[in-house]
């Protein structure tokens, strides 16, 4: 590639807007623009380097027995109905109609669209297990993109689903993925961690996130240095049975109520009529606090808070007459995600009603809560439940904790999915039986991001070997001196000839500037032809990530960096 007829346009200033590193470097080196508020178009550059991730996975995910096929985007309004996840899964969903008015939506995730699939075809036992991914644009409607490719509302996932007979079968597929996403992710030159994680709005019991470590993290992770225990802060807090230090602020009127177990004696006690308590939503710092808002509005179809409703059965009442009122299906319902629960009200705030906090356990309640003072209104897993210093629960060495980017998550979904979607085989004795089934995601533009968010100095990226979008660039210092030219020229065709991935820098530029847009775009190598060195029939190399420069014979060049 020649640098004078790349796509690549860097800049010089940082974008107001970019608040992470990774955001900023991607923007100044001309590989990312902003098409609209979370939807990105990834540049040339960028898109050679999401390419080479995507190869990574995909390698890994096919000799893991997985096979790639590729999913519709849009997906009918019925599959999601089925589910259940139409009435729960919230704003996040990018919906739409067609033409008749017929309700659709953007694919955020496939399970439903995969387990009717995989309904439809799959009879035996003999064809499980089945392991099917795709790589593929997803659609979220963030509350808050941001962070670049981060947290976008457009963004390109590899999400796979495992099918098998039984439990076993199901633990042998994790056990592959955990390995695969090992691999995917050290090959991708990262530093991360495997943590327990709470399973969230997909559901099932079992789940880890991969985390990257990275102090612009959205997530904290709890670890132990000597042995694996790992956790992402909420499981910890669980897990460790932590309550956050909570200090009542004063003009909250601390209420003892004889019985919140009805929405009757809900509303009676926070003095709203019924009609106007239809949207409940609850808050949970940890297993045993637990607020509700209550609202105005008669929304109960676009209930924002996902699984997260689970929490108000299961803390306020277990009542079916809640389960109504807030128009989720009954299977939905149940011990899922109910550990840490945080909630997004900020632009729900003029409706509020009235907002309670209070102990997850009878006669004790908190009226005047006030979000955002009282408590974190962000999505954001950013409380710190568990201090680093207390005790490992496996070795009682001191726990540390880190930030972290979530740039995968694996889960034991179980029968959840293949019992609402009807995922049925016959075993070896003629019965039916239902899938036992996993999901597995990598987010490719994040583990991008977050490769940069490790890999940067104050000159710009410095790229991981096998991710890099070139590994090297030649940089001849004169663009009029014809003898460099010609030299930077041959070396160029060498290096490619030996399926070295190389630029030549042959634009009408100052060195100085092809000097900075070398070193802000991240070539792991670059290499001056400039007039001293090549007297001696020399070349500059310089390796980015240590920044030393060796002068080395031209031939040379080429044996070196292969
Ligand atoms: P988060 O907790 O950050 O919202 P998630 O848990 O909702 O992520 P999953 O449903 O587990 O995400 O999706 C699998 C992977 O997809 C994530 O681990 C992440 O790498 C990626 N991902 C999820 N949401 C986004 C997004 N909005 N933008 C970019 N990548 C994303
Ligand atoms: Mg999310
Ligand atoms: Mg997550
Ligand atoms: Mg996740």
């Amino acid at each position: 590639m020649k640098a004078s007829q790349m796509f690549a346009p860097t800049l010089r200033e940082v974008p107001a807007e970019a608040e992470i590193v990774s955001h900023q470097l991607l923007m100044r080196s001309g590989m990312l623009r902003k098409t609209a508020s979370g939807v990105y178009t990834y540049m040339p550059l960028a898109w050679r380097t999401m390419k080479k991730i995507m190869d990574i996975i995909r390698e890994e995910m096919d000799a893991a027995g997985c096979q790639e096929l590729m999913l519709p985007i849009v997906h009918p309004a019925e599959l999601w109905q089925q589910s259940g996840r139409w009435q729960v899964y919230g704003d996040e969903l990018w919906r739409l109609k067609d033409r008749h008015g017929r309700d659709f939506c953007l694919g955020p995730t496939h399970e439903e669209v995969i387990t009717d699939l995989v309904s439809g075809d799959v009879k035996s036992y003999k064809q499980l297990p089945l392991r099917l991914y795709q790589i593929q644009n997803k659609y979220r409607d963030e509350r808050r993109p941001r962070f670049g490719l981060m947290r976008g509302r457009e963004f390109i996932m590899k999400d796979m689903y495992s099918f098998d007979r039984d439990e076993e079968g199901l633990d042998e597929s994790y056990r592959l993925m955990h390995q695969a996403y090992t691999n995917i992710f050290t090959r991708c030159g990262l530093d991360f961690r495997p943590v327990a994680a709470d399973s969230g709005a997909i559901g099932g019991d079992t789940s880890q996130e991969f985390m990257v470590l990275a102090e612009s993290g959205e997530a904290g992770i709890i670890y132990c240095s000597s042995c694996t225990y790992a956790a992402s802060t909420e499981i910890a807090a669980a897990y460790l049975d932590k309550t956050p230090s909570q200090e009542i602020p004063e003009d909250l009127e601390e209420v003892y109520t004889p019985d919140c177990k009805t929405m009757e004696a809900l509303t009676a006690f926070l003095g709203v009529p019924l009609e106007k308590t239809l949207k409940t939503l609850c808050y949970m710092a940890d297993e045993k606090f637990v607020m509700v808002l209550l609202r105005g509005d008669r929304m109960v179809n676009e209930i924002k808070v996902k699984n997260r409703i689970g929490c108000l059965e299961l803390n306020m009442a277990g009542d079916e007459e809640i389960r109504q009122h807030l128009g989720s299906p009954a299977g939905y319902l149940g011990p899922v995600g109910v550990k840490n629960i945080r909630i997004i009200v900020d632009q729900e705030v003029p409706y509020l009603a009235n907002l309670v906090g209070g102990a997850n356990k009878d006669q004790y309640h908190l009226r005047n809560v006030n979000p955002g003072r009282d408590f974190p209104i962000d999505d954001v897993a950013d409380v710190r439940l568990v201090e680093a210093g207390e005790l490992c629960p496996q070795c009682q060495q001191e726990l540390a904790f880190a930030r972290g980017i979530e740039a995968g998550q694996i889960f034991k979904l179980g029968t959840k999915y293949s019992e609402s979607m009807g995922a049925k085989y016959l075993d070896d004795n003629g019965k039916e039986q239902l899938m036992v089934m996993g999901c597995y995601g990598i987010g490719v533009g994040r583990t991008m991001a977050a490769a940069i968010e490790q890999n940067h100095d104050q000159d710009g990226i410095v790229w991981p070997l096998a991710i890099a979008p070139y590994h090297v660039v030649v940089v001849p210092v004169s663009d009029k001196d014809p003898d460099q030219m010609a030299a930077a020229e041959k070396l160029y065709q060498e290096l490619t000839r030996a399926r070295v991935e190389a630029v030549l820098d042959d634009r009408k530029e100052r060195p100085g500037v092809k000097f900075k847009d070398a070193d802000l775009i991240g070539y792991p190598f670059r290499v001056t032809i400039g007039p001293k060195a090549l007297a001696e029939g020399k070349g500059e190399v310089k390796l980015r990530s240590v920044g030393k420069v060796e002068m080395v014979a031209l031939d040379e060049i080429v044996p070196l960096i292969l």
